[in-house]
């Protein structure tokens, strides 16, 4: 059977599930993207704006090498599909070094991972005078509009209004039991890409995934905008469309729904502190006002996403401890997996930089065709990183 006789489906339609859509697309195989909901983009990734640079380390690392790569595959879809005519978009990220610490893991970051300046170059932030970082190819951008035409592009087949409710291998492990609220499906291969909403999944339970809240507040273009996104901590973006976002403020122990009024207030009154040069200019606002939103992201214990084939863990052997392994150099950790079962979560604050990238990566680690990335990076993103980990630890039940 070739891959154009197979049928994907992808649970999710965020930005997550629309990048594995375009990787599904590239190799032609038939897709049907689900999502409980009315749309795409209607949870983490239905902020009205966001920005997209790369997060960088000090010393070069998996995580830093990962992200770059990301942050190069995003420009390469936004060049290749001509993106830049079609998504809400303005160019230009600062991201501000003013602290010692901040300049001395920044500025060396540079260096370490070898940037060349058209990613990132050290500059001044005119608003703040403070050094910075500046991204050229760095954005602010819609979320929105980014998933709805990289789903464009992909063109699956959708049903939202459509919750997967379970899901299991067939026996002989050929195919892919989907049961959703309007029926069944079947089919070769499953994405699951359901973000905060992992733990209804009870596949997913061992994960060590966390929901973390984020409130962001809608603005009014101000005059003057700052023409670039400036990150200081919180972040303003550039406007587009008449609005500006400023964020984020974050909480993964408190996850109420209703917008923290206060939070907006210290936000707004931060900004003014940071970037005096640039607010100063701004007429008075109640920043209690402005539109807010609040949104889930999904967090890995690690802070790196889960990019991978999913282990079975009702399969594990949990006879074979870790420290038996150590007395005997002939016992090893046989991971079982799902045989088509894939998932992309955990995208952390990072999700519109690193996603097409992992949807590209696990569609070529589940068709088993060759990793785009190196095995260190590829260890780092599968989901197999933290069953070891718990292993090691005898955290396994
Ligand atoms: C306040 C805030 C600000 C952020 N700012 C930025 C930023 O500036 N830059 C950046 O790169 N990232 C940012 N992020 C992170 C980014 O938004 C996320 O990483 C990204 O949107 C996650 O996408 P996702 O597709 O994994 O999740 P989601 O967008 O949440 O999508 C998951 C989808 O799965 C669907 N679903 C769940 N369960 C089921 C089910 N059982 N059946 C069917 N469908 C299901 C949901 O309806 C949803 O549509 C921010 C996040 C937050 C919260």
């Amino acid at each position: 059977m070739t891959h154009k006789e197979k049928i994907a489906v992808v649970v999710g339609a965020g930005i997550a599930g629309a990048s594995i859509c375009l990787a599904l697309k590239q190799r032609n195989i038939k897709t049907i993207l689900i999502d409980s909901d009315t749309g795409p983009a209607k949870h983490a990734s239905g902020n009205p704006i966001g920005v997209v640079y790369p997060f960088l380390t000090k010393h070069k690392t998996s995580e830093s090498e990962f992200s770059l790569d990301a942050f190069r595959y995003f420009l390469s879809i936004w060049e290749r599909f001509h993106l830049k005519n079609l998504v809400p978009h303005v160019d230009g990220i600062y991201f501000l070094m003013d602290t010692k610490e901040s300049y001395d893991r920044y500025s060396n970051a540079i260096i370490s991972n070898q940037i060349q300046n058209h990613i990132a170059k050290e500059s001044i932030e005119p608003f703040s005078g403070s050094p910075a970082l500046f991204f050229p190819e760095g954005k602010s951008i819609s979320p929105v509009d980014l998933t709805k035409q990289i789903l464009f592009l992909s063109n699956p087949e959708t049903k939202y209004s459509c919750k997967l409710l379970s899901w299991k291998e067939e026996e002989n492990r050929s195919k892919v039991l989907c049961q959703t609220s309007i029926g069944e499906i079947e089919c070769d291969y499953l994405f699951l890409t359901q973000g905060y909403q992992f733990a209804d999944d009870p596949h997913l339970e061992w994960l060590p995934l966390r929901k973390v809240r984020g409130q962001i507040l809608k603005i009014p273009e101000q005059k003057p905008a700052n023409p670039f996104g400036i990150l200081y901590g919180d972040y303003i973006t550039s406007a587009i469309e008449g609005y500006q976002v400023l964020g984020a403020t974050f909480d993964e122990f408190k996850l109420e729904e209703e917008p923290r009024l206060e939070e907006s207030e210290s936000m707004w009154k931060e900004l003014f502190n940071r970037l005096p040069n640039l607010s100063n200019h701004w007429e008075p606002e109640n920043p209690r006002l402005f539109a807010t939103r609040v949104s889930y992201r999904t967090q890995s214990q690690d802070r790196h996403p889960i990019v991978g084939k999913l282990p079975n863990i009702s399969k594990l052997d949990l006879t074979v401890k870790y420290q038996n392994l150590l007395r005997n150099a002939n016992k090893k950790m046989n991971i079982p997996y799902y045989k088509s079962v894939g998932i992309l979560n955990g995208l952390g604050s990072r999700g519109l930089t690193h996603s097409l990238y992992s949807g590209e990566i696990l569609v070529s680690s589940m068709l088993e065709e060759t990793i785009p990335i190196s095995e260190t990076i590829f260890k780092s993103l599968i989901p197999d990183r933290f069953l070891i980990r718990m292993w090691k630890r005898d955290q396994l039940i």
